[in-house]
């Protein structure tokens, strides 16, 4: 993929955006009016431990064929890239590892958003399987991450009201003001499905 020389990744850095983490720009770029429901403290933790068997998984699945482990838990300011592989023939994978059954849009935008010229490969994976994203897909996702936060950062009111409803998002959103909200989606997510 050509180099970008400002990535996504680059800009959460930078002042204007550093509150905002990849988790809730993924979320922001397919509605940008979206807010984040509270979570329970008993999801939480219980997202804990399935994101913890799903890493074990993951790890595992990549030793039986071939890569070989570089990092866990690589953070950044705002980010957190769960894990890094190396294959046998060098190139660098890196993973973004979800515990959710079924790996969702969001989930792909989310990890086209860690994409960096230092790796290769960006997978999304979980307890079955890995996804990796193209170039093409990465490249277009940050092209919209960026118009995004130039949205959120020059005309928040505009973003504030910018409602595009999806099925995945409604249902976790605390957006009041919304008439797409779901009545049953404001308090109580469901980390298993969402995360
Ligand atoms: S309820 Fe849906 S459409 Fe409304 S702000 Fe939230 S995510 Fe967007």
């Amino acid at each position: 993929m050509s180099k970008i020389e400002n990535t996504v990744a680059t800009e959460l850095l930078s002042s204007p955006h550093r509150k905002i983490s990849p988790s809730l720009l993924a979320r922001k770029i397919l509605c940008p009016a979206y807010v984040p429901a509270p979570l329970l403290a008993e999801d939480r933790l219980r997202f804990l431990g399935f994101h913890a068997m799903a890493t074990l998984q993951v790890i595992g699945r990549h030793l039986r064929t071939g890569y070989c482990l570089k990092a866990i838990e690589k953070w950044g300011n705002g980010f957190r890239i769960d894990l890094v592989f190396e294959s046998s023939t060098g190139r660098i994978r890196r993973s973004e590892v979800k515990s959710a059954k079924q790996i969702t849009e969001v989930h792909r935008i989310q990890a086209a958003l860690y994409w960096d010229p230092t790796c290769d490969e960006i997978v999304v994976s979980n307890g079955e399987t890995d996804i990796v994203l193209t170039d093409e897909y990465i490249q277009s996702t940050q092209r919209k991450a960026k118009i995004t936060l130039a949205l959120l950062t020059n005309h928040p009111q505009v973003a504030a009201s910018t409602f595009k409803p999806n099925p995945a998002l409604c249902r976790i959103c605390a957006n009041s003001s919304c008439l797409f909200l779901s009545s049953t989606g404001s308090s109580i997510v469901s980390l298993s499905q969402d995360k």
